[in-house]
């Protein structure tokens, strides 16, 4: 799905020096790497402040921790994500409330955050699943009718523009009050290992973020608030502050694949291309497609026999995740995410593609379901 290889080919000599600094300096945590990287990321993102941390996940975990939220305190998020957006809010004993996603954009549906809300919301989770942006602009005006909370899960859409209505931009991540990304090495910011950051604007609720992320300790040995620990170590700092020097050219990359893919495979009867939502730049962490009466797990096994990888997120949504049964939600809840989960394909995405490559899986693709 990813070639990691290829793409460490073109940078190995920055890589390699950033790396080989590091270990000549010793200072694997929290050295000056990690700091540098974190101005070049705000500078990026145009925001204010950039909290690094140990993975995506922990990212999300900081964020609601900084909250302060009592346990039963509800927590809206999407129904079709990866799990980790729900997890923490489980694992912080607060309540995942599931909302019903777009059927084109596959992202959460405003109207569906609305009917969810209850006088124990306190928080909303929009996923940018895919990469592009959920619906921030309705999303945030719900915030504030209701005085609620807006995390943003960007491990999927870290470059990618939301367009407001005046047409101005903001990067995805840095619209609502946190925003959380994930730096796993198949990301579209990806490290070699794990590692995530938390982003906001807010002065406050950074200084907590440093806090949490740090054992909860203001000065050495004192411990204020409970926290965890959790950091971007220096040789990941290293990896991203080059890779960071790439990523509008590795996002115009993968973006040529999808139009690449689009042009190949539009209007076919049993595929749907993606449907690119027009306020906001699409960045393509996957490129999915929606089957239609077609024999999923065929194509993929016949991609595979070509030795084309092909795979599906997500098959199981939230809600009937083993881990989440839940009497508040049964099956049929949620038709359009069960119906996606039953649909998407993704094809390979990632920045080495060439035309011959994205020829052959496309002509593949088109082999099967023309049989
Ligand atoms: C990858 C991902 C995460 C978790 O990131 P990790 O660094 O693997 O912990 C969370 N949410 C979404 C949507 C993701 O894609």
């Amino acid at each position: 799905m990813v070639d990691l290889q290829r793409q460490y080919q073109h940078i190995k000599p920055e890589i390699d020096a950033g790396i080989q600094e590091v270990i000549d300096s010793c200072a694997f945590i929290n050295g000056p790497v990690v700091k540098a990287f974190q101005n070049d990321l705000e500078a990026y993102l145009g925001v204010k402040h950039v909290i690094p941390c140990a993975n995506g996940t922990d990212a999300l975990q900081v964020s609601m921790m900084a909250l302060d939220l009592q346990p039963g305190d509800e927590v809206i998020t999407a129904s079709f994500t990866f799990i980790a957006t729900a997890e923490v809010i489980a694992l912080l004993k607060l309540t995942p409330v599931l909302v019903e996603v777009d059927p084109d954009t596959f992202n959460i549906d405003p109207d569906a955050i609305r009917r969810a809300i209850t006088p124990k919301t306190k928080a909303i989770v929009p996923v940018h699943l895919f990469g592009q942006c959920a619906p921030m602009e309705k999303i945030l005006e719900i915030a504030r009718e209701h005085d609620l909370f807006v995390i943003e899960d960007n491990c999927q859409a870290i470059g990618s523009d939301y367009i407001f209505d005046d047409g101005s931009r903001k990067k995805a991540g840095t619209i609502g009050h946190m925003g959380c990304t994930s730096f796993f090495p198949s990301k579209n910011l990806g490290c070699y290992g794990d590692g995530g950051a938390v982003f906001t604007d807010d002065d406050d609720l950074a200084a907590r973020l440093r806090v949490i992320v740090n054992h909860g300790m203001t000065v050495r040995y004192y411990h204020d608030i409970i926290g965890v620990n959790s950091r971007l170590d220096s040789i990941q700092a290293a990896v991203l502050k080059v890779k960071l020097k790439h990523l509008d050219e590795y996002a115009a990359k993968r973006r040529a694949a999808a139009d690449f893919y689009d042009r190949a495979l539009a209007g076919h009867p049993k595929l749907r291309i993606p449907v690119r939502y027009p306020k906001s730049t699409h960045v393509f962490h996957q490129y999915t497609l929606i089957t239609r009466d077609l024999d999923r797990k065929g194509l993929q096994d016949f991609l595979a026999s070509r030795e084309i990888p092909a795979m599906i997120y997500y098959p199981v949504p939230l809600h009937l995740q083993k881990a989440y049964i839940d009497p508040r939600y049964k099956e049929g809840d949620f038709p359009v995410t069960e119906g996606l989960a039953k649909q998407v394909i993704s094809l390979p995405m990632h920045t080495e593609l060439d035309e011959e490559q994205l020829a052959q899986i496309t002509s593949s693709v088109l082999e099967f379901i023309n049989r």
